[in-house]
C-alpha cells in the first residue's frame, strides 16, 4: 500500500541527499521511503510530545498558545520529546518552560494518539501526567503567552487546542483529588481565567507544542 500523499513530506535521504523512492523492503508489510543509493528508510511514524496537567490551589494549570497549531487557544504544559531525554524529563522541562512551575510527577494519566483524518498532519503521540506543583511561580514562557488557572467546575472546554488536551484534562477530572500544591500563589490580574475569546470550536489532534 502506498503512503498517503500528505504524509510523505520528506523527499531527500536525510544521510546522503539522494532522492527517497516509494518501495517495499523485504519482508516488510507496507511500503516505505527508500533511498536508493545507501539503503537507508526512512521509517515515517508518531512524534512523542510529552507534558503534564498540573494543579495548584485546586485548580488546573493550563496555557495559551502562542503559536500554531491552536494559536491562542488553551493546552495543559506539553511539548516534543528531544532526542536525548526520557518522556518525564520531556514532561518536567515543558512545564517549567511553558509555565514556570516544578512540578512532582504523580502518575501517567494516559497516552492520547488520533487518526489521521483527525490530526492536522503532525502525527503526535501525546503522553500526560498527573503532577502537584511544588515550586516556581506561574508565568508563561517559551510558546505559551498565558498561564491560565481552570476552577474544575469550569473548564474551558471550547477553547481547548488539542483532541489531546480535552482528553487528558478529561482523565485528571476523572482522578480526582484536586487539591493543589503549596506553591506561590499567582498574583492579582495574573493567571486568572479569561473567557473564552472564541466561539467553541472542534480541538484538533495536532501537537501539543512545536
Ligand atoms: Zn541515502
Amino acid at each position: 500500500m502506498g503512503l498517503p500523499r500528505d504524509l510523505r513530506l520528506s523527499r531527500f535521504c536525510p544521510h546522503c541527499a539522494s532522492p527517497l523512492a516509494e518501495r517495499r523492503p523485504p519482508g516488510d508489510g507496507r511500503d516505505r521511503l527508500v533511498c536508493p543509493a545507501c539503503g537507508f528508510i526512512l521509517y515515517l511514524g508518531l512524534k512523542a510530545a510529552a507534558g503534564t496537567v498540573p494543579v495548584l490551589d485546586g485548580r488546573l494549570v493550563l496555557i495559551r498558545r502562542g503559536v500554531p497549531p491552536g494559536e491562542g487557544l488553551l493546552s495543559f504544559p506539553c511539548g516534543y520529546a528531544e532526542i536525548d531525554e526520557t518522556l518525564e524529563e520531556c514532561a518536567l522541562r515543558e512545564t517549567r518552560e511553558e509555565c514556570g512551575l516544578e512540578v512532582r510527577l504523580e502518575g501517567l494519566l494516559g497516552a492520547y494518539s488520533y487518526p489521521p483524518s483527525v490530526d492536522d498532519g503532525s502525527r503526535v503521540a501525546v503522553i500526560a501526567y498527573a503532577a502537584a506543583v511544588v515550586g516556581g511561580e506561574p508565568v508563561a514562557g517559551d510558546d505559551a503567552t498565558e498561564v491560565v488557572l481552570a476552577d474544575p467546575a469550569a473548564v474551558p472546554w471550547g477553547d481547548l487546542a488539542f483532541l489531546s488536551a480535552r482528553d487528558a484534562i478529561r482523565d485528571r477530572l476523572a482522578r480526582g483529588g484536586l487539591t493543589g500544591g503549596p506553591a506561590t500563589p499567582p498574583a492579582p490580574g495574573r493567571g486568572s481565567a479569561p473567557p473564552p475569546r472564541r466561539a467553541a470550536r472542534r480541538p484538533r489532534g495536532g501537537p501539543p507544542s512545536a
